[in-house]
């Protein structure tokens, strides 16, 4: 039951060989990403897996030249992620359950909430970035039960040099890593082949 990520991540493929800019990117991204997330019928178990003390982040897909990833973001019951940026564009879209998006704003060298967060739904997404706002922190809406967040960044995010902001101050360079060590099977299409041929 792959097909729909099959379906987006060659989409998204194409959309970026137009070489489309950020604010084309950002709209005709986020309408493939809304698609996607639209159903929740195609997430294997195997990437929906919570942790009892931290967040996941499974790895569904790496271009092939690292143009952009896709990462399942699977929240445990009241976690959160510290304050962070991306450096590189980013859509979020929501999956299952639901999470808070807290913009940050500096001002006079200090990182503090600006405006209110943002609550996604199921089939909601959102985009970060150093042009649109790229600093923010992300909380599962729910103490009681998972959510998952489908996160499709312009590059391999297992590579990219990255910050946190503590509340004391400053920057921290972090990289996120994979809380996988496999990868979901887009590319075996034997079975639909045989049953076509049936
Ligand atoms: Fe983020």
């Amino acid at each position: 039951m792959t097909r729909p990520l099959r379906e987006f991540v060659h989409a998204f493929g194409l959309l970026l060989d137009t070489r489309p800019d950020e604010p084309h990117l950002l709209a005709q991204g986020g309408a493939l990403l809304h698609t996607l997330v639209a159903r929740d019928d195609w997430l294997p178990e195997a990437f929906a897996e919570p942790h009892p003390a931290y967040y996941r982040q499974y790895l569904l897909h790496a271009d092939s030249t690292e143009r952009f990833s896709v990462v399942s973001f699977v929240w445990g019951p009241g976690q959160a992620t510290p304050v962070h940026d991306h450096t590189v564009w980013g859509l979020i879209g929501m999956l299952r359950g639901s999470e808070y998006s807290q913009g940050y704003v500096e001002r006079e060298g200090a990182w503090v909430p600006g405006g209110e967060p943002v609550r996604l739904q199921p089939g909601d997404v959102e985009a970060v970035s150093p042009r649109v706002g790229d600093v923010h922190r992300v909380r599962n809406a729910f103490d009681d039960r998972v959510s998952i967040s489908i996160h499709v960044y312009g590059a391999n995010i297992g590579a990219v040099r990255r910050h946190t902001y503590p509340p004391e101050g400053g920057r921290r360079p972090f990289v996120s890593g994979y809380s996988n060590t496999l990868l979901p099977n887009l590319w075996d299409r034997s079975a639909e082949l045989r049953s076509a041929t049936a």
